[in-house]
């Protein structure tokens, strides 16, 4: 339902966001998450690349649970982070079924908001490959196929791996990606479902729309339909679904929030 991405540099900020500690990509995600509580959602969950791992933590009910869960189990303090608020559609509302969802033995993990039409052909299809799942929900399936993508075809490329995997995808996707083997990364795709990059200095983000980084950019890039996204801290790069080079909307946010 609501999705933020974020990539940055150390930056300078006195305050020290909703967590105790430095400030870092978790504190921009959970403010992100925040602003986007008026859709609604039953679910929320985070997801940090830190030190070669993945780390992800998530919870049923309100950001107030996933907060409390930060609280008891910190994530490291880092530069690249995820976080999505849930409405169900595929799975009732549990920790298991909250996103994200990891794959490739923990060190992908994927945030998802919309439908994906054909997920139960691609789950037969990778469970006879072996792959196990852990909860009920169509995104699962959406990152066990990136993460196949990712050791197969796309060779170690998280972009190419999402283009991969968003060509065989039907309905409604925002997707979101981190891989453990690439810090200071993030990768998204979408059809059927928006998509903004919010363009900082030296830090980008990415929304399901431009309430998740308001706070600290007025910048952004609405992405067309069917294009991926790459962000890092300095740079972003759009393309179809094919790989080639695409064009995003530039815009100015211009509404008070
Ligand atoms: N279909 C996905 C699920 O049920 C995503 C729902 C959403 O957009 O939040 O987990």
């Amino acid at each position: 339902c609501g999705i933020v991405g974020y990539v940055g540099s150390v930056r300078e900020r006195s305050d020290a966001g909703d967590l105790d500690g430095e400030y870092c990509a978790l504190d921009v995600v959970i403010e992100g998450l925040r602003r986007l509580e008026y859709r609604g959602y039953d679910s929320a969950g985070v997801a940090v690349v830190a030190d070669g791992t993945v780390q992800s933590r998530k919870k049923a009910g309100k950001l107030a649970n996933l907060i409390a869960e930060l609280e008891e189990h910190p994530l490291p303090s880092t530069l690249t982070g995820i976080g999505h608020t849930r409405w169900a559609t595929h799975g009732g509302p549990t920790d298991a079924n909250a996103h994200p969802h990891l794959a490739d033995e923990g060190r992908l993990a994927v945030i998802h908001n919309g439908i994906i039409e054909n997920y139960a052909e691609l789950k037969q299809e990778l469970l006879a490959k072996g792959v196990k799942f852990a909860s009920e929900t169509d995104t699962e399936v959406a990152a066990a196929l990136i993460g196949d993508l990712y050791r197969g075809a796309a060779d170690g490329d998280i972009t190419k791996a999402m283009q991969l995997a968003a060509q065989r995808l039907e309905g409604a996707f925002t997707l979101l990606a981190v891989h453990a083997e690439q810090p200071g990364v993030v990768v998204a795709a979408r059809r059927n479902s928006p998509l903004v990059v919010g363009l900082g200095d030296g830090e980008n983000f990415l929304g399901s729309d431009v309430s998740g980084f308001i706070d600290h950019t007025r910048r952004a890039v609405e992405l067309g339909q069917d294009q991926i996204v790459t962000i890092t801290p300095d740079s972003f790069a759009i393309t179809d679904f094919y790989g080639r080079p695409a064009q995003g909307k530039e815009f100015e946010v211009s509404w008070d929030a």
